[in-house]
């Protein structure tokens, strides 16, 4: 479905061609993602699509899950550090490995 508006506010889009909103038209192709826009000044026709931002947001939150599990796995591995002169080498060697499969379980 096609509809169309004429644009009578003056902040509404201007024409990227002639950077003027007078005679600027939008056809609304498929809302919300995509309009097709028309100037009779110039006689330009655009088009802009909404990029969904959701994919990116996802994105960057794993990102940060990740960030934060692996700052959590380091700040367990200085403690250990700190820790190695007072414990036996086994328990050194089983923590160690407790930290690997978190390491390797990470996101
Ligand atoms: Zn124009």
């Amino acid at each position: 479905m096609t509809t169309s508006t004429t644009v009578t506010d003056p902040h509404d889009e201007a024409c990227p061609g002639c950077r003027k909103t007078v005679g600027v038209r939008q056809v609304l192709a498929t809302p919300p993602g995509v309009y097709e826009g028309a100037c009779s000044g110039c006689g330009m026709g655009w088009a802009i699509t909404t990029v969904n931002p959701q994919p990116y947001l996802d994105r960057l939150t794993a990102a940060v899950e990740r960030l934060t599990a692996a700052r959590s796995l380091s700040r367990r591995l200085h403690a250990l550090a700190e820790e190695a002169p007072m414990i036996t080498n086994e328990e050194l060697r089983d923590r160690l490995l407790a930290l690997a499969d978190r390491a390797r379980a990470l996101p």
